[in-house]
């Protein structure tokens, strides 16, 4: 097909070899999550890269996160530094894009370098989810900058170090960053190799629920003890039983327990809930309360809850559907059909779609198989990426396209 000029023009300020060489640089750092030496490795060599930009690169700490350990005690999980970049914050129109820089191997995991599949494709850690995308995102502004519309339109670049565990030390920083904002793009890798985009998806919780008992000597005064095992047993159930058509309960671990001869005073239930709707989720929250004040009832036993829902549910509203259909029009102009489909998986786009910002968040490179060692990244994707990106960035800078959806929504 022949190519408009706008997006020959794009096309001609995207350097493909230099993407490709950075992404294998950035795929050699491990930055598991926990692997807080690479995560420094990794913002320093973001932050010089995204220093091409204009505005200020920031590293922001992480916020405080806790965990409950299998003695029931709470402790701190440390985290990276999270990198910022806020250009014509004066702007009156402004985005918000964002990306991570964690990946989901650590550093002991096997799969730690890149070999190629083919002409087209390489296989290594992170490079479709997403050091992959945030070379797209970067190289994006980069020729998005030159365009002559720049100067209308303000953004933040965000690219936290916990997204991976579900950025519980980013998600102030996200929902901050959101606000005001016009739009918002985010760089995970398509849903599916051709480029298919993730839309709705459902939203995910994590709970460890303490139980504290009495303990007892099994044989001489079993009567004096509370079993937390068994009241924990009872609490699996009913928690189950909370699964319905809008969400899903997945009871993972129960830790604590004692020796065959004391009633155990300590029991930890772990569990998952995946609420398709904002209503499920809600819900989920009163029904859980009243199972802990029943099961501390009926077994004379006390609980605590810690974590929740870290993922909003993401329907697609008319504004985000608006966003959409402007990033298909854009991949038309570059030869592509871009469909989307939903998904059951989540990401940074839900913390952005709760805030009310319109939101498309896999626009970062074509590849698949991610989470595990057959994650592969298509290469020529790079590019096509990029400009898709420059493209949307310069329809946002020029115009108010998601604009009639407003009055579309209001009258539904
Ligand atoms: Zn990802």
């Amino acid at each position: 097909m022949t190519l408009d000029t706008p997006t020959k023009e794009i096309l001609a300020r995207i350097d493909g070899e230099a993407m490709l060489e950075q992404v294998l640089d950035w795929a050699a750092v491990n930055s598991g999550t926990a692997n807080l030496a690479g995560l420094a490795t990794m913002a320093e060599k973001l932050g010089a890269a995204f220093a091409t930009l204009p505005g200020e690169v920031e590293l922001v700490e992480p916020a405080a996160v806790t965990a409950i350990a299998a003695d029931g005690s709470e402790f701190a999980k440390p985290h990276g530094h999270h990198m910022v970049l806020r250009v014509r914050p004066e702007a009156a129109r402004r985005v918000v894009l964002t990306g991570h820089m964690d990946t989901v191997f650590p550093v002991d995991h096997g799969f730690q370098s890149v070999a190629w599949l083919d002409d087209e494709t390489i296989n290594g850690p992170g490079t479709a989810d997403m050091k992959g995308g945030l070379c797209v995102l970067l190289h994006a502004l980069q020729a998005f900058e030159q365009s002559a519309g720049a100067e209308q339109l303000g953004y933040d670049v965000m690219i936290n170090s916990d997204e991976e565990t579900g950025s519980l030390a980013s998600r102030g920083l996200i929902e901050e960053l959101a606000q005001g904002k016009y739009a918002a793009l985010t760089y995970e890798p398509s849903a599916l190799p051709d480029g298919t985009l993730a839309h709705a998806r459902g939203g995910t919780g994590n709970y460890s629920i303490t139980v504290r008992g009495r303990s007892a000597h099994a044989g001489r005064n079993p009567q004096d003890g509370r079993n937390a095992i068994v009241a924990a047993s009872d609490l699996v159930l009913r928690v189950a039983a909370l699964a319905g058509e809008d969400i899903t309960v997945n009871p993972a671990k129960i830790e604590g327990g004692a020796a065959n001869n004391v009633v155990p005073d300590l029991a930890i239930l772990r569990f998952n809930i995946r609420p398709k709707t904002t209503q499920a989720m809600e819900r989920f929250d009163g029904e859980l309360d009243a199972v802990l004040r029943a099961v501390e009832a009926e077994h004379e036993v006390s609980t605590s809850r810690h974590g929740g829902v870290t993922r909003p549910p993401k329907p697609v509203d008319a504004r985000a559907q608006k966003l959409f259909d402007l990033v298909r029009s854009c991949g038309a102009q570059l030869g592509r059909e871009i469909g989307w489909q939903p998904t059951g998986g989540v990401c940074d786009g839900n913390n952005i779609a709760a805030c009310g910002v319109p939101v498309v968040d896999t626009m970062g490179v074509r590849g698949g198989k991610i989470h595990s060692p057959e994650e592969f990244m298509i290469v020529p994707s790079l590019v096509e990426r990029a400009a898709l990106s420059a493209l949307v960035l310069e329809r946002l800078a020029a115009g108010d396209p998601l604009a009639d959806a407003v009055s579309a929504g209001d009258r539904s």
